[in-house]
């Protein structure tokens, strides 16, 4: 299953050439989660190659413009593209209004439903219960209310075993085997076992988006042992105190957070426009914690 993370905003909210405010694509199996969409995220899809009419799932994690100021604008060129299916879009209490207060003194009239649901600021929540993958809410800590999401992924197949398969073997037979069923003849008697012709079903993924947030150790159990965490890294140790104040996180931080939730991989974003380049924030997140990497506009990982 592809269950692949593109990087289209890394920057914060002041404007700094080649960075973006914040927007990442999942790519889930074909399908496409959008988690924020700061101000131009319609021009990130068309860049990236990344389809807009393919985009089902939107997540928004807070009401500050650099993480939803580019929402209207895209509803409304999907509907401008003719676009009929339905949209799930989940977010923070009041962004419901934002939308239908702009649309309806435009006088536009969407051609597609919209499924809003609030998230919980407080609480954690399952949102979205997919084929692939299950989605919750992670409170953050911030200076207005603020959620992560966690997306886990469910129904890992398991995988057959090439060279022993029989030549004969019917094709349609392969699937059963992935979901661990055994092939029965006529009589109920085994003819070919999942257990033999296939190996374990590999450990499900998971993805946790930390949006902007102090250090949070509220969330850690939640968390624990996700594969890639994303976590905002707005600024460097020189900045600790203000970082605090202001409700976010250095790098150092976010590194901290990813050793104690014992994280495979950490991606750090979020980068304060009074920083130029980028670098020192991976050599202080690292000296914590080695595996972290920065988000890259443009850039695709695998969960
Ligand atoms: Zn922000
Ligand atoms: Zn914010």
């Amino acid at each position: 299953m592809t269950f692949n993370l593109t990087i289209l905003g890394s920057g914060s909210a002041t404007p700094v050439p080649d960075r973006h405010t914040t927007a990442q694509m999942l790519s889930i199996e074909g399908d496409y989660f959008l988690i924020d969409c700061g101000e131009g995220t319609q021009y990130r899809l068309i860049e990236n190659h990344l389809r807009p009419g393919r985009l089902k799932y939107i997540f928004i994690s807070h009401l500050h413009g650099d993480h939803y100021f580019g929402l209207v604008p895209l509803l409304s060129s999907l509907n401008l593209a003719g676009r009929t299916d339905d949209l799930w879009l989940f977010g923070p209490r009041g962004l419901w209004e934002i939308i239908t207060v702009q649309f309806r003194y435009s006088d536009t009239k969407l051609n597609y439903a919209i499924h809003f649901q609030e998230t919980d600021p407080h609480q954690p929540a399952q949102i979205l219960d997919h084929p692939n993958v299950t989605v919750e809410t992670i409170p953050l800590q911030h200076r207005i209310d603020c959620t992560g999401f966690l997306f886990r992924e469910k129904n890992r197949k398991r995988k057959l075993i090439a060279d022993k398969l029989p030549a004969d073997l019917p094709v349609t037979f392969y699937r059963q085997l992935k979901d661990g069923q055994d092939i029965l003849d006529d009589m109920g008697q085994v003819l070919y076992s999942a257990e033999e012709y296939t190996l374990p079903a590999p450990q499900p993924r998971v993805y946790a988006f930390c949006s902007d947030t102090r250090y949070n150790e509220a969330m850690f159990d939640q968390i624990r042992g996700v594969d890639l965490l994303y976590h905002e890294a707005s600024f460097l140790d020189d900045m600790e105190s203000l970082s605090e104040k202001y409700f976010h996180s250095t790098a150092r931080q976010a590194a901290l957070t990813a050793r104690q939730v014992a994280a495979g991989r950490l991606m750090i974003g979020h980068f304060s426009s009074r920083y130029k380049v980028t670098d020192e924030f991976l050599v202080q997140a690292r000296s914590v914690f080695p595996e972290t990497y920065l988000a890259i506009e443009g850039q695709t990982t695998e969960v």
